[in-house]
């Protein structure tokens, strides 16, 4: 069921994997079906280097498992509420990146002082105080965080990227961290200026 979308999700899933967006099991990724609604979800603690199509979960938008052996990613449930919540959302990407998880854990946004933040993220990427999902107040608290913004920190934890389709929500995550790795380095060396507003993707 659902095999090109499952594909599409383990190869983001992978080269998030391979260019070290985050170690181990952690992160997790997903894509909706725009046709039947079902998400397409990275299975829970399983490592991405051996992670093949047919372990990638099916669920529906309220969290059941339509197919798969595995348990989903243990954030399905944030993936979920995303997607009931946001209907212009396909491809959610969550990675641990550390320069801008270093931002998190100092609550400070990532001012876009590339055009890519700017353009991509649609402005600074916000950043969340540390957040115990499984409450209402804590999915509520990141869905506020990604209005007009299609990247938010969440402080202590990780990075989640959101748009209309997994590729784009995964050339985001490389970006945002690109921007908060440039954004660190500049305020080593002097006064980070943002770009304009009005930059649009080239
Ligand atoms: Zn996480």
């Amino acid at each position: 069921m659902l095999e090109p979308l499952r594909s599409r999700v383990l190869r983001v899933a992978q080269a998030c994997y391979h260019s070290d967006l985050m170690v181990s099991t952690a992160g997790n990724f997903s894509a909706r079906d725009p046709e039947t609604g079902l998400i397409a979800i990275t299975p829970s603690n399983f490592p991405y280097d051996t992670m093949k199509v047919e372990d990638i979960v099916v669920v529906d938008a309220d969290e059941k498992v339509v197919e798969g052996e595995h348990k989903p990613s243990t954030d399905t449930d944030v993936h979920c509420f995303v997607y009931r919540r946001r209907d212009d959302v396909h491809g959610i990407v969550h990675t641990h990146s550390p320069y801008a998880n270093a931002f998190g854990a100092v609550g400070k946004p990532i001012l876009p002082v590339l055009g890519t933040v700017q353009a991509l993220v649609g402005g600074e990427v916000p950043v969340t105080p540390f957040l115990h999902f499984g409450t209402p107040e804590a999915q509520e608290t990141m869905l506020k965080a990604l209005e007009n913004r299609r990247a938010v920190v969440l402080g202590g934890h990780g990075i989640t990227c959101v748009s209309g389709a997994i590729e784009l929500s995964h050339m985001i995550a490389n970006f945002v961290e690109e921007g908060a790795r440039v954004y660190f380095l500049a305020l080593q060396i002097g006064d980070p200026k943002r770009v304009p507003t009005d930059v649009k993707r080239t």
